[in-house]
């Protein structure tokens, strides 16, 4: 189904697994799509640039490109680049608790930073930030992963005390456990554990994922702003 206000969005990390269904689905849904990350390799029938979210310079760089691709301002954001770099706490390196919140906190506030000047000149649009369910829920061996997450929903609720009566709105969309490259690395006995602890019994797709986010993109959504959207079969309820 297309969207009747065409938006133009760029995607961080949209070359691959959860970003990568995103891209396709906004872009299937009538917005014009750019996907940004390091490798800058654009994926069949999408647009690319080539962005690194731990350096200003290229955050900006990356807008610029991208808004030169469109022939417009960015009319949305969707933050979605992620790493992880688990340990438990006690032999966590300083590199490693730095890199994790220099890509997916800090990274995600350069690019929101970025992303409202174009905003602000399309008179409103859209900011989503990927999070997880480990940011409310907590896991152990993901402290620095946890805390990134679980900033992204100050960054959102911020944002949208600044700039909710400049019709923009910033949420926040919780995967849990989905299928991926990264959790098809799991050990098989592992996954069954974690599938017996979520209510709906099986991991998620990239496409309920991306779902949510065409939702909070699309004109229906204009009035949710600073929320939490898990999609999570469940897992995280009450959180
Ligand atoms: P992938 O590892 O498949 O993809 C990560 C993406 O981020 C890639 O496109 C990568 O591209 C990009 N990226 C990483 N670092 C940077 C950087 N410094 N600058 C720009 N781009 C960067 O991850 P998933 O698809 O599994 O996850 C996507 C998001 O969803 C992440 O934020 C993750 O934390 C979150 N999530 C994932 C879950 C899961 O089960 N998979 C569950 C809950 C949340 P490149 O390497 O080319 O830069």
């Amino acid at each position: 189904m297309t969207d009747p206000t065409p938006r133009p969005v760029l995607v961080t990390g949209g070359n691959r697994g959860i970003g990568l269904a995103i891209a396709t689905h906004l872009r299937d849904a009538g917005h014009p799509v750019v996907v940004g990350s390091r490798s800058g390799e654009a994926p069949e029938g999408l647009d690319a640039v080539t962005l690194d979210v731990t350096d200003t310079a290229s955050v900006d760089a990356a807008f610029t490109e991208a808004e030169k691709i469109v022939g417009a301002p960015l009319g949305g954001l969707v933050a979605n680049a992620g790493i992880t770099k688990d340990q438990l706490l006690m032999r966590m390196s300083d590199d490693d608790i730095d890199a994790v919140l220099d890509t997916n906190l800090v990274g995600a506030i350069r690019c929101a930073r970025r992303a409202t000047k174009s905003l602000m000149r399309a008179k409103g649009g859209r900011i989503v930030l990927v999070s997880s369910v480990v940011g409310l829920y907590g896991s152990p061996g993901q402290v620095n992963y946890a805390a990134s997450k679980a900033g992204l929903v100050g960054v959102a609720r911020s944002l949208t005390r600044e700039l909710g009566s400049r019709r923009i709105t910033a949420n926040v969309v919780a995967p849990g456990y989905i299928d991926t490259a990264m959790t098809e690395e799991l050990p098989e006995e592992l996954k069954e554990k974690y599938r017996g602890v979520i209510p709906a019994g099986r991991f998620g797709t990239t496409d309920e994922v991306a779902a949510a986010v065409g939702f909070l993109v699309s004109d229906a959504a204009a009035y949710i702003s600073g929320a939490v959207i898990p999609v999570d079969g469940g897992l995280g309820m009450g959180h």
